[in-house]
């Protein structure tokens, strides 16, 4: 078994789960946990016990952590609405499990990272990722770094406002993808339409169908469900015209949960609305909407990499991925 390079930790809304990871990405030693939401102490103990015991002998692996929300890049948790948290120092409060960096970042921005460096975009420098899921959230990478932003919250892609005056979004806004291509706004959108769907639907009888609901509908051969999903695929390909035109990345990834039931419907309109958006379409060729490889694990590696990163180069902690 290869030697850890750093200690990768994903915190999720349900679960917690911890690795030591090698240079090449590999899972080693994995922990899984419940995360103790809403109850910042417990959080903390739970992240020092997993650190703790991955380690083992080593008091210097590099730590890095990946969690839904606004991190800034002094390893601070500014908000982090699924796990209950607000502006923790989580960098600060772990200083004592290791004397390795400990890099604290988005975990959707962790699995861009992840999937540039040992995924789908491996050998590729200029990524943009869009992660579906419950939510719809995103990562840059721009010349092989991690792009953080000012304030660490850079790459929200989920909040690209694809429609002025559109529908609600949980952030306040309207018209942001993620009223449109999320999975809880998918089994909206398709509760909304069932009543006067003219043909037949499984969706009709759903109360409140979800986005899971809705892929395996459309798995089954349901047209409507098969419509919501293709239109999602168009307003994502939207999205992500506006996101070539400012990055001109190398490829656009499709990751998180949903990405895989639904990438047969999603992926063609996505790619035909980016084609139709994007600029300079008779110099270059559209990059490539590709599904992400790494899967629950992106956050959890990409995380660790970029710790790995931060403990070789010396850098300073709002400093990117620095290959
Ligand atoms: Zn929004």
């Amino acid at each position: 078994m290869p030697d850890p390079v750093a200690i990768g930790i994903d915190i999720g809304g349900t679960k917690l789960v911890a690795a030591t990871i090698a240079a090449d990405g590999r899972v080693l030693d994995r922990q899984r946990r419940e995360t103790p939401a809403h109850d910042t102490g417990l959080l903390l103990d739970t992240l020092r016990t997993s650190i703790r015991q991955l380690a083992g002998e080593r008091g210097d692996l590099p730590v890095g952590i990946g969690i839904a929300g606004l991190v800034s890049p002094d390893g601070v948790i500014r908000y982090g609405p699924n796990i209950g948290v607000r502006d923790v120092a989580i960098a600060r409060e772990l200083a004592d499990t290791t004397a390795g960096p400990i890099a604290v970042v988005n975990d959707a921005s962790a699995a861009t990272l992840g999937e540039q460096r040992v995924g789908a975009a491996r050998g590729h420098c200029d990524v943009v990722m869009i992660t579906l899921g419950t939510g719809v959230g995103g990562g840059v990478v721009v010349d092989g770094h991690l792009l953080l932003g000012a304030n660490g919250f850079a790459a929200e892609t989920g909040h690209i406002i694809v429609k002025e005056g559109g529908r609600r979004c949980p952030c306040g806004n309207r018209g942001c993808i993620e009223a449109y291509a999320s999975g809880t706004s998918i089994g909206r959108i398709a509760a909304e339409r069932a009543p006067d769907h003219p043909g037949e639907t499984v969706l009709r009888g759903l109360d409140a169908p979800t986005g899971k609901d809705v892929s395996q509908a459309a798995l089954g051969g349901d047209p409507l469900a098969q419509t919501v999903l293709t239109e999602a695929g168009t307003w994502l390909g939207v999205a992500a015209a506006s996101l070539v035109n400012l990055l001109d990345p190398e490829v656009v990834l499709i990751g998180g949960g949903a990405a895989l039931a639904t990438s047969r419907w999603v992926v063609p309109a996505a790619s035909e609305a980016l084609q139709q958006r994007m600029i300079g379409a008779e110099w270059r060729k559209a990059p490539a909407i590709e599904l992400a490889a790494l899967g629950d694990d992106a956050g959890m590696v990409g995380a660790a990499l970029l710790a790995a990163d931060r403990a070789q180069r010396g850098a300073g902690e709002n400093e990117g991925s620095l290959a």
